[in-house]
């Protein structure tokens, strides 16, 4: 196969994914004068992002007025058990406000407040209501206002339905990227000073998941193959509120803005569960008993200022999803393996209002009218914590050139996301990956050049599941990934369903390596897959290789053999996964030490300062 058959651009910096983190990445670029290729797989404005219901969390203090950044940056430290990077915690929760207020000044239409500024809602694990939405769609309203921006630069070139299969390193730093057309699979290849990855997480190695299909680990695997750091890969969010039935739905997402309203979890027997599991520790942040719970929601409602403390649902998301885990294994849930999610108590015009999505959700695909009844609802699995360790300042990854934001990047959720903590991130650090590749893109003008035989090579590589006679179905193999991933390396853990995974995944290895695609190159998603499999089953790998070393419980990392948060041995460390002479290796590395001044803010004098 010769180079000249091969169609190749030219930019300053690409960016591959174009979801929050990818456009708000591109729009830095491009305002600062460089040539962008914006590349992303699915077509423009169809990004993950879009999926996002409840909102983005800023401590913009407008219905909550004690809320501050101190408080936010607390409270994302306690959600992810102190093994965030406390840079990247500070750096989002000072700037969640200034990119709401800029989102707002480019169109983004927020629910208002009665006195007209952006109105925020209540979600788990936030102390204070900090959640700017727009009803139970504001991704797309992120998505739209992100777009309509990033398409005014003439000098931002957008490459929809093109995958990206391979970074090059040339000369010690990122060279390059080839890809393909999702349409007639015709081969590109892109010459670029520096990069940045935001395509997002790694959901599709699991069976039930509110991911959409482009969440096949692309991102992390690309990296890794750099020879870029991965950490903290055992921290996979199980979102407490997936759809149970009917099966073709199972796992789609049903909002914690469902809980933010003032939905009720209950059991089979009718119980209000969520009061027994919540952590000794931290029981005096929940209401003591139903009527304060009822206060609390009618201040919120009302816009009101309230002593009242939140309702037992709105605690941390690997809470509630462990004790609806739990619920249901014992004995006590739904019909259908979940457990009871009711608003139908409240007027069925404001659930309709606050919650559209929602409603048309299930009466479409469940005949549930969520205004007359309760909806059927157990964990799926939502978001990764892990992925490309970053600079928190740049972005920067641990290859020169290459730079990450959005899902595909960590440090910031550390061992458990805040729900809305995610569409703030991708603002927050897209900008920043924007700029950090700006000023590598300056730094070092040359383009490097990649040689005709590297990319030949992986032209190569590309085609030959399409050229095997013999060799699995790629979708067979999937399913069998998701089965091993399901089961062993889910809510709970233990050695030995870890290690078996291990070696079933090695199984699951060789199959993929030797799958074959029916058909040609023209629109092939059994092509597509073939290749995506290698990415999902290295990432697979490093998680439960992190899962396996990591012998505690901790946020959304449950031992069963090992029930406890052990501080002495993983309270300092995270895990960092790279590929060592070809072969998936994790270690120890220590956490940044937080500087003196953010820890006096968890001394409880200091609880109520703000
Ligand atoms: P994405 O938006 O997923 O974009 C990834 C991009 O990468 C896409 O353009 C894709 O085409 C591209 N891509 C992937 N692989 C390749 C490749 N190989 N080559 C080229 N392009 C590629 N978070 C919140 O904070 N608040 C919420 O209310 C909220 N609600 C959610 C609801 C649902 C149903 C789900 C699933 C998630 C929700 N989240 C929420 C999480 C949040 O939406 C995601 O974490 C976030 O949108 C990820 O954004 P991103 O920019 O990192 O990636």
């Amino acid at each position: 196969m010769a180079m000249q058959t091969i169609e190749t651009h030219e930019h300053d910096v690409i960016v591959i994914g174009a979801g929050g983190a990818g456009l708000r990445a591109a729009i830095e670029a491009a305002s600062e004068g460089l040539s962008v290729g914006l590349i992303c797989k699915s077509l423009l404005g169809k990004a993950h992002t879009v999926m996002a219901e409840g909102g983005m969390a800023a401590a913009l203090a407008h219905v909550d007025p004690q809320d501050s950044w101190e408080v936010h940056f607390r409270d994302t430290m306690k959600g992810g058990s102190f093994l965030n990077h406390w840079r990247m915690a500070q750096l989002h929760a000072q700037e969640a406000p200034d990119r709401a207020r800029e989102l707002e000044h480019w169109g983004a239409l927020f629910d208002r407040t009665r006195d007209g500024r952006i109105l925020q809602r209540a979600f788990g694990g936030h102390t204070y209501k900090r959640l700017a939405h727009v009803g139970d769609r504001t991704g797309l309203e992120m998505i739209r206002t992100l777009q309509d921006r990033a398409v005014q630069f003439p000098n931002l070139q957008v490459y929809m339905e093109c995958a990206i299969t391979k970074l090059f390193v040339e000369g010690g730093r990122i060279g390059g990227a080839f890809g393909y057309w999702r349409s007639d699979g015709r081969f590109v290849n892109f010459r670029c000073k520096a990069a940045v990855l935001a395509t997002g997480g790694i959901g599709k190695a699991y069976r039930v998941t509110s991911n959409s299909w482009e969440y096949t680990a692309d991102g992390q695997a690309l990296a890794l193959d750099t020879g870029a750091e991965l950490i903290d890969m055992e921290f996979v969010q199980f979102h407490p509120t997936g759809m149970v039935w009917p099966p073709g739905v199972m796992g789609l997402l049903v909002t914690e803005g469902v809980r933010g309203e003032g939905g009720i979890l209950r059991n089979s027997q009718g119980e209000r569960f969520m009061w027994k599991y919540l952590p000794e520790t931290r029981r005096n942040e929940y209401a003591a008993d139903e009527d304060e719970a009822r206060r609390w929601l009618d201040a919120a409602v009302d816009g009101k200022q309230t002593e009242d403390r939140r309702p037992p649902e709105l605690s941390t998301r690997d809470n509630v999803a462990r004790a609806i885990y739990t619920e249901v294994r014992e004995g006590r849930g739904s019909p259908h393996g979940g457990v009871f999610l009711d608003i139908s108590y409240l007027p069925g015009e404001r659930v309709k209002k606050k919650l559209p999505s929602m409603y048309h959700q299930f009466s479409e695909l469940a005949d549930v009218d969520i205004t007359k009844g309760p909806m059927e609802v157990g964990p799926t699995m939502h978001y990764m914590m892990g992925g490309i360790r970053v600079d928190p300042d740049t972005a920067a990854a641990t290859v020169p050139g290459l730079f990450a934001a959005g899902e595909v990047a960590a440090g910031l959720h550390g061992a458990n996301r805040l729900g809305g903590n995610s569409l703030s991130d991708l603002l927050v650090f897209g900008r920043r990956a924007g700029q950090g590749a700006v000023q590598f893109a300056r730094q070092n003008a040359q383009l490097p050049n990649v040689s005709d035989a590297t990319i030949d090579a992986e032209a190569k590589a590309m085609v030959a599941p399409l050229e095997r006679t013999t060799g699995d179905n790629p979708y067979d193999i999937q399913k069998s990934l998701q089965q091993v991933m399901d089961v062993n390396v889910g809510i709970y853990r233990q050695q030995a369903d870890l290690e078996h995974a291990l070696e079933e995944l090695k199984v699951i290895r060789q199959r993929a390596k030797t799958a074959r695609a029916q058909g040609d190159r023209v629109y092939n998603p059994g092509w597509h897959l073939a290749r995506d499999l290698g990415n999902m089953i290295s990432i697979a790998e490093g998680l439960t290789r992190s899962a396996l070393l990591r012998k505690e419980s901790r946020g959304a990392h449950s031992r069963l053999d090992f029930p406890k948060m052990d501080d002495a041995s993983f309270g300092n460390v995270n895990h960092c996964t790279t590929l060592k002479n070809g072969e998936i290796d994790v270690q120890p590395t220590p956490l940044p030490v937080m500087p003196q001044e953010l820890k006096a803010l968890f001394e409880p004098a200091k609880e109520t300062v703000k």
